[in-house]
């Protein structure tokens, strides 16, 4: 439903240089949306207009590093509210870096991030369902004054210039910018309260929703008070915020809403975060960091322009956003902040990339994710599978990627299974395991549903043992790199050469009865070695071999993987964009006890030639792709072949 519009199409000259400009289409959808999804909320506009003004005094301190200019003396970063009750405005000030026209256009006039139009859209659906977290996510910043406003102002002046201009939008279809003045760098909003929203002119309302929502802003907010004095009014600027860095501060003196209300301002998520690490590390080395899990995805989580969410700090000022070096890519989802008191602050990012202290921030930091999340898992379950529910597939990236984490990851995987109802970790799979039981097995494939009757786990389930069902596209890769799980190997039951049991790497242990087994697959082998044969040369196009089944006990026959081979769901998904992969053959297994295959072989011995066989082994074949959820190569012949069955039954 997004349009896309010219980016800026001028749409009138004013005569004082006033140049009208439309929203780009986004801009507008986001608008209405906003403003549709949040009016029962529209305080939070103070603490969005508060966090612009305190990046942008953030970025305007991290600049003066190598311009000093920036910062002359007597500059006092801060920001400011002032309720003007004649005019009916609140002005939030700051004398931050500030915007030149081409600034204010850009930054204001369009939404200035990827993947806009997928969040409107998202959002439009979102809204439909009644859902408004959605919004939180995407941070709706700027916009959210029109919560409050009929017009916004916004005069700004870039640090370094001298050239102030004003920005000013009704909220509805376009914007105007025109030249304008401002005694120092920096911006200011200027917000025309609409007229059932006078309140926010009140000191007591503004003292009480910094408080609540922006007490931790490092910079000092001023309120601008009225005072009587001898029948004179006299204005004065009052702070009304702690202004220190709440990372810094002593735990015991964080209360759980600060430290919500902090997350809020960083992530703009609408919800609390699941949890989160607040730690300072002493010694050779001296960082702190107060870390977040949200419980919401961000709606770019799985793209790969994804942003990380750290920021930086040195010594307290602020360095960059999504510092990635940080963090790894497998924990994108974590949100918060690194201070360290190490790095000197004209860091770079190529300086980040080989940098000691980064890589020991870095594990620490990985560290206390990790903690902290088997923390959740252990003591609030239900917690834990809302977080492995949105983020699980992203952490199961690091047993491939970081696989030296892989003992602490292991322990935070949760898969449905054949047995239990519900997600099961694999602490809990090798407790319930039988006796007799070696591995942990696990089988891949499109669907639950599908793997809940798949043939190939019949022997096992007849064994009362338990298959881990991986249905997540990340799950192929991810299990290699975890390889076995407290001393227990994982093998995939969809893969040739399962054998409970009789394969020549456990014989140590194989009783007789498995040394009778292994006989009686050697005879199979025999009885039905020219069926096996007859199949192959059937079906050669097909499948790389054709053998007798252990792991069958219902069903005729399957396919299974060659060793290491890809699951025929993911190896079509990577064909869907790889079309050049080649084709992997699959091994067709026959249930040699069961009476479709003893016919079979029969026919086989009486008319080796004959077509009947031929039929007969392809609608086989066909019926192993049909279980699996595989597409068949002729779906028209098998229909045919099944209608001229049916009829024949009379
Ligand atoms: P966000 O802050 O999430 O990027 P906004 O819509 O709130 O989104 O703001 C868009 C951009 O406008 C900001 O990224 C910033 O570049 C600029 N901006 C907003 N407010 C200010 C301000 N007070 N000072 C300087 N730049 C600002």
């Amino acid at each position: 439903m997004a349009q896309d519009s010219p980016q800026q199409s001028t749409a009138a000259e004013g005569g004082s240089g006033a140049k009208t400009q439309k929203f780009k289409a986004e801009v507008s959808q986001v608008l209405s949306l906003v403003i549709n999804s949040l009016y029962s909320n529209k305080e939070i506009f103070l603490r969005e207009l508060i966090s612009n003004a305190a990046d942008a005094l953030d970025k305007r301190r991290f600049e003066s590093i190598e311009k000093p200019k920036l910062s002359p003396e007597g500059y006092a970063a801060k920001i400011r509210l002032i309720p003007d009750a004649e005019a009916k405005t609140l002005t939030v000030w700051d004398n931050g870096i500030g915007m030149g026209r081409t600034a204010l256009a850009k930054d204001l006039g369009t939404v200035a991030r990827s993947g806009t139009k997928e969040f409107a859209q998202k959002l439009a659906q979102a809204q439909k369902q009644g859902e408004v977290n959605l919004i939180g996510q995407f941070g709706v910043g700027f916009y959210s004054g029109y919560l409050v406003a009929d017009r916004i102002d916004v005069v700004s002046r870039a640090a370094g210039s001298n050239d102030a201009h004003l920005w000013s939008s009704d909220g509805k279809e376009s914007f105007s910018v025109e030249a304008s003045e401002r005694d120092e760098a920096g911006t200011s909003v200027v917000l025309h309260l609409a007229d059932d929203q006078l309140d926010f002119l009140e000191e007591y309302k503004l003292r009480e929703l910094v408080r609540r929502y922006s007490d931790f802003i490092d910079y000092p907010i001023e309120l601008r008070v009225k005072r009587e004095e001898d029948g004179e009014t006299a204005y004065e600027y009052e702070a009304i915020n702690r202004a220190s860095a709440l990372w810094t501060r002593p735990k015991s003196e964080i209360s759980d809403e600060q430290y919500e209300e902090f997350y809020k301002h960083l992530t703009h998520d609408w919800e609390p975060a699941l949890g989160r690490t607040h730690f300072a590390v002493e010694g050779t080395q001296m960082f702190s960091g107060l870390l977040f899990v949200p419980k919401n995805p961000p709606f770019d989580l799985l793209s790969p322009e994804s942003k990380h969410g750290v920021r930086l700090y040195v010594r307290r000022v602020f360095i960059m956003d999504d510092c990635e070096e940080l963090l790894p890519r497998w924990l994108r989802f974590v949100r918060g902040v690194v201070d360290s008191d190490d790095l000197p602050l004209n860091v770079s990012r190529e300086l980040l990339q080989d940098s000691v202290v980064v890589r020991t921030i870095r594990k620490q930091v990985i560290r206390r994710v990790l903690d902290l999340l088997g923390e959740i898992a252990e003591q609030r379950p239900d917690d834990y599978q809302t977080f492995w529910q949105t983020f699980g597939s992203v952490l199961k990236e690091g047993l491939h990627f970081d696989p030296s984490h892989k003992d602490k990851i292991g322990k935070l995987l949760r898969y449905h299974s054949s047995r239990a109802e519900g997600l099961r970790s694999l602490s809990q799979y090798i407790e319930a395991m039988p006796e007799g039981q070696e591995s942990i097995y696990y089988a891949q494939g499109p669907s639950l549903k599908m793997l809940e009757t798949s043939p190939h786990l019949e022997q096992l389930r007849k064994r009362g043992y338990e298959v881990l069902f991986m249905v997540d596209g990340v799950d192929q890769w991810a299990i290699e790199g975890l390889g076995e799980f407290e001393g227990k190997s994982l093998v995939n039951a969809m893969e040739a050469g399962l054998d409970l049991g009789r394969e020549p790497e456990v014989e140590g242990e194989a009783g007789e009865d498995d040394g009778e087994k292994k006989e009686d697959k050697d005879k199979d082998a025999s009885r039905f070695a020219s069926l096996l044969e007859a199949c192959q040369k059937i079906l050669d196009e097909h499948v790389s071999e054709v053998r007798i089944s252990a792991r069958l006990t219902d069903s005729p026959v399957c396919l299974v993987l060659p060793k290491g081979g890809l699951p025929a769901h993911l190896e079509r998904l990577i064909r869907s964009y790889q079309q050049d992969l080649p084709v992997q053959k699959r091994i067709l297994e026959l249930n040699p006890d069961h009476p479709l295959v003893e016919r079979l072989r029969a026919l086989q011995e009486s008319e080796p030639e004959g077509e009947s066989l031929r039929t007969d082994v392809e609608m086989l074949y066909d019926q192993a792709l049909l279980t699996e959820g595989s597409p068949l190569p002729d779906p028209a012949r098998f229909a045919a072949r099944v209608a001229k069955l049916m009829e024949s039954r009379g």
